[in-house]
């Protein structure tokens, strides 16, 4: 259920959240930056913007959230050692988005929509302030931040503290440019367009990450991330 955003911002900021993370693939995130905005998946569809697709995207127009904007309270690539299934760029927003959202509620999933089939609604969501006090963990990967009833965009011109973009170490055919160069210089782009301004980083693996290896195991799902259809 929703919860007052100033209260899910002093719970999480009580638990050691100080920025929120949103993944998205290069293409997506470029639309982002124009508008300044996160967009949930259905804003940009029904813009006729183009997207990358996502697993997700046929069971979160069932559940009711594909016009909702989620975010992660922690970099999951850091945490889990490997790619974010999301995507490639990651924006780093600070907490203090959440006290500021317009909507003034703001929703925390309990369970990743994934795997919300055939569960009650308090298994689904955080169901009160206390629930939220008790059960929210920084990090785990079912706790997620979503915006509702925002219109499907949250602006972010004012919370934007970086952008962080994984070096897959590969290049584009038969252009030779490496996917980092292009992500970078697209990335760029859009905030310019978008007037907007932040650092994008080059993303620095912990020990033991495998998101090399899955971004050479699987070339397709990297170039769609990378080197999306320009049109
Ligand atoms: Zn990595």
């Amino acid at each position: 259920m929703e919860i007052p955003s100033r209260k899910v911002y002093e719970i999480l900021k009580s638990k050691g959240v100080d920025h929120i993370y949103h993944a998205n693939s290069v293409i997506t995130s470029c639309q982002f930056l124009r508008r300044g905005a996160l967009l949930s998946r259905g804003t940009i569809a029904r813009s006729g913007l183009y997207q990358s697709a996502q697993k997700s995207d046929e069971t979160d127009k069932k559940l009711g959230i594909w016009f909702d904007v989620f975010a992660d309270s922690d970099d999951i690539h850091y945490r889990a050692k490997r790619a974010n299934a999301y995507g490639s760029v990651l924006f780093v927003l600070d907490v203090e988005l959440i006290a500021k959202a317009y909507t003034g509620k703001v929703w925390v999933t309990k369970l990743n929509p994934t795997k919300w089939n055939g569960k009650p609604h308090k298994e689904r969501w955080f169901v009160s302030q206390k629930d939220l006090e008790d059960n929210f963990v920084r990090g785990r990967f079912d706790h997620m931040i979503v915006f509702r009833h925002c219109g499907g965009e949250l602006p972010i011109k004012k919370h934007l503290k970086k952008i962080i973009v994984d070096d897959p170490r590969l290049a584009s055919k038969p252009s030779k440019i490496d996917y980092y160069s292009m992500a970078y210089g697209a990335l760029q782009l859009s905030m310019t367009e978008g007037q907007i301004s932040a650092p994008i980083v080059k993303r620095k693996c912990p020990n033991g990450c495998t998101c090399q290896v899955e971004y050479s195991a699987n070339l397709d799902r990297s170039k769609e991330m990378y080197a999306p259809k320009i049109y």
